[in-house]
């Protein structure tokens, strides 16, 4: 159109040549213009389309111009626009709609088009359409809209404040698990949440986090509108503009409370007696542990005290395992009211609890708690019908007097317990080195000598007994030893004292008198002299056994082939025989069944006298002290005298033990007493040697005359 015109220009009249300038430029800011702009006929075919136009399809102006650009566009766009287009080709009215515009089947733009009818001077009607492409705007639309609904939408609280911390937006989810609304949220500071859980020193450390790399992350405990205080785990961000200034701070907090109570429930069952709901073993570990180190701060004691309920089981077997339970949870109430505030108390099994009383002053501070434990533990408890009456007994143990680590305090106490038990129970024991040491080496002690025991490490020994005057051998004495694989031949002094009092001892002296029996059997066998009887020693402990008769009969039984009268029993006058009533009746049911008794080492004891008289002994042997000094003692030797005028008076034999010289034995015949037993005539020897012995021995020429 330009081109045409330019030819005619010679011909143009002045005004005609300003139409001419202002076509030009018209049609220069018509192909500038950013947005494409197009004018279609009646028929909807293009007439006039300008550089941006031709740009945005692709296309040069040649292609484009009498077409529809049909097979352009997908065929629902194209049918959307060419309705348009009709309708405002008809109607006249300007429309401003938002259109896809898919070229060639790829590029999608949104556009804004703009359409209106006009008339040309020949009335035709021809359409203007202005097409604005807003894709770029559409995009960011779409993703402000997506940040947005990510606001609006997320589980999590969002709060978002600004530089200096004041919340300028806060999300649904905010005012959900806050209980703030909006606008009660807007224009406060975060800190407005705060429980009062954390310290000052948490929140300065969090500020610091979050300047210093940009961030912070961690648990929060809050405070809810309504008070309810809950636990948030909350990630703050700082927001940079161009030049690295903080603009913003946005916090996202997840509300953790629930997980919370699940793991403090999981924290409680695993340091917490669920039956009592008392602090468990492992808590109370902790916890002693840390009562020490304050004790060594303060240089205080605690006492560590392990409580058992005596006797328990009983009431667990007699009324049952939920009356026993009630009675544990009745306990552990009481005995923690009998308690000081800061002591603690742990139930770490069955019956048994331990309490840590710290800040001990004093031991009578300490005695005084016990006293109220010992008073509330012995009252009885009333569970469903029945009424309970339990005790209980106490060990305990003071840090750092028992200067131990925590696990090592909790054995003492527990052995102080025992000892408690072993005292007669419904008392508290405090824990005492020495005899704990005691005790360890008699534990150790014991089995030993139960080990020697079942490895056959006891031999018995035989010393003779005999008449000086006659030469006649009357009996050996069977003397136990311990053939001890390391420390050698012990004698009875170095472990009989360790198991006086142990259940031991009756099996070790039922040992002694079958292996005596045995003995009579083969030297019967090898046809030795048998007017031999073999002595045993017998202590108290086992001959007051209410069925040491029919234990002895069981023993007599497995040796047929002995009758009775080869055995004596020597009864040790030194250990106290508390009942001599009972001691006597099972002496007379044993000489019934033929067996000798002796009264050993006379003359030691308190109630010698008593014994000679109660106990139908027929044999006194003077002990060894006696007749040891007698040749250069006055004293002795009146002792010696006396015990042998006594034994004619109540008309029972005597034999003198110690007998080490022939000058001990000459004066003894002087004395009247024939029978005599000692170094100077025979040491103890093994059994395979007495046969020999016995076979050889002559009595001293001074003692015949
Ligand atoms: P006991 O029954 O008075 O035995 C005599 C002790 O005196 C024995 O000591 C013996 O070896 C020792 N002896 C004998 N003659 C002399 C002597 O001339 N001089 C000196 N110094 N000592 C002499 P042993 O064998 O050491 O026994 C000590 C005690 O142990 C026995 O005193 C007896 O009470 C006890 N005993 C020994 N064997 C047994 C046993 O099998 N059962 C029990 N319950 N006690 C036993
Ligand atoms: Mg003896
Ligand atoms: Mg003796």
């Amino acid at each position: 159109m330009v081109a045409e015109q330019k030819e005619d220009s010679a011909l143009l009249t002045p005004f005609d040549e300003k139409l001419h300038d202002l076509e030009i430029y018209l049609d220069t800011v018509f192909n500038n213009t950013g947005d494409p702009i197009f004018v279609k006929d009646e028929e909807c075919r293009l007439l006039l389309v300008n550089d941006a136009f031709c740009h945005i399809f692709g296309l040069p102006r040649d292609e484009i111009i009498g077409k529809t650009l049909a097979e352009k566009v997908p065929l629902n766009e194209r049918d959307h626009f060419l309705s348009v287009d009709r309708q405002v080709l008809k109607e006249g009215k300007e429309v401003l709609c938002e259109e896809t515009l898919t070229i060639a089947g790829e590029q999608t733009k949104t556009i804004l088009t703009k359409k209106n009818r006009f008339v040309d001077p020949k009335g035709n009607y021809f359409l203007v359409g202005v097409i604005h492409d807003i894709s770029e705007r559409k995009r960011t639309e779409e993703k402000l809209k997506l940040a947005a609904g990510v606001f609006s939408h997320s589980r999590e609280a969002i709060s978002i404040t600004d530089a200096s911390a004041t919340i300028v937006d806060v999300n649904d989810a905010f005012t959900r698990i806050t209980g703030f609304s909006r606008s009660e949220a807007i224009g406060q500071n975060p800190s407005f949440q705060q429980s009062g859980r954390q310290s000052a020193g948490f929140y300065q450390a969090m500020w610091k986090g979050l300047l210093k790399n940009g961030y912070w992350c961690g648990e929060v405990w809050n405070r809810r509108k309504n008070g309810e205080v809950y636990a948030m785990m909350k990630t703050i961000s700082a927001i940079y503009d161009e030049h690295g200034t903080i603009t913003h701070y946005i916090a996202l907090g997840r509300d953790i409370t629930a997980m919370k109570e699940h793991q403090e429930e999981l924290e409680r069952i695993a340091h917490y007696d669920i039956l009592t709901n008392l602090p468990n073993r492992s808590l109370l570990a902790d916890r002693l542990s840390q009562a020490m180190m304050q004790c060594q701060r303060r240089q205080q004691s605690l006492a560590v005290v392990f409580l058992d309920l005596d006797s328990f089981k009983n009431i667990n077997d007699t009324y049952g395992h939920s009356v026993g339970d009630e009675l544990l949870i009745a306990f552990s109430t009481r005995m923690k009211e009998a308690l000081r505030e800061g002591d603690s108390l742990a139930r770490i099994g069955g019956d048994e609890f331990v309490a840590v009383l710290v800040d001990l002053g004093s031991i009578e501070e300490c005695k005084a708690v016990l006293d109220r434990l010992l008073l509330a533990s012995s009252q009885a408890v009333k569970v469903g019908d029945v009424i309970l009456n339990v005790t209980a007994s106490i060990g305990v143990t003071l840090y750092p007097q028992d200067n131990v680590d925590a696990d090592m305090l909790m054995r003492h106490a527990d052995q102080a317990m025992y000892r408690a038990k072993e005292l007669g129970k419904n008392r508290y024991q405090l824990f005492n080195k020495a005899q704990d040491d005691a005790v360890k080496v008699q534990r150790a002690s014991l089995a030993a000598i139960r080990y020697a025991l079942d490895n056959h490490q006891f031999v018995l020994y035989y010393q003779p007994k005999v008449n000086m005057r006659t030469g006649v051998v009357v009996g050996v004495e069977a003397l136990i030893r311990w053939q001890h694989p390391i420390e050698g031949l012990l004698s009875p002094i170095e472990f009989l004292p360790i198991i006086e009092n142990n259940p031991m001892s009756i099996e070790l002296g039922e040992w002694v008198i079958d292996s005596a029996l045995t003995q009579i059997g083969q030297w019967k066998k090898m046809g030795i002299n048998l007017s031999v009887s073999i002595s045993v020693n017998i202590a108290a402990i086992q001959l007051q056994q209410p069925d040491f008769t029919p234990r002895l009969i069981a023993l007599l039984d497995a040796h047929p082939d002995i009758e009775p009268h080869y055995l004596e029993l020597e009864v040790l006058e030194t250990s106290a025989l508390d009942d001599v009533n009972n001691v006597s009746k099972t002496m007379d049911a044993c000489i019934a069944l033929g067996i000798n008794f002796a009264l050993d080492d006379f003359g030691t004891g308190y109630s010698s006298l008593t014994y000679l008289r109660r106990l139908p002994a027929n044999l006194i042997k003077i002990d060894q002290s006696f007749v040891r000094d007698m040749l250069d003692d006055p004293d002795d030797l009146a002792i010696v005298e006396g015990v042998i005028a006594l034994a004619k008076s109540f008309k029972r034999e005597v034999i003198a033990e110690g007998v080490e010289t022939i000058e001990h034995g000459t004066a003894l015949l002087q004395l009247g007493c024939e029978l005599a037993q000692g170094y100077g005539i025979a040491k103890p020897m093994v059994a395979s040697e007495i046969p020999a012995w016995i076979e050889h021995w002559k009595p001293d020429v001074n003692w015949q005359v």
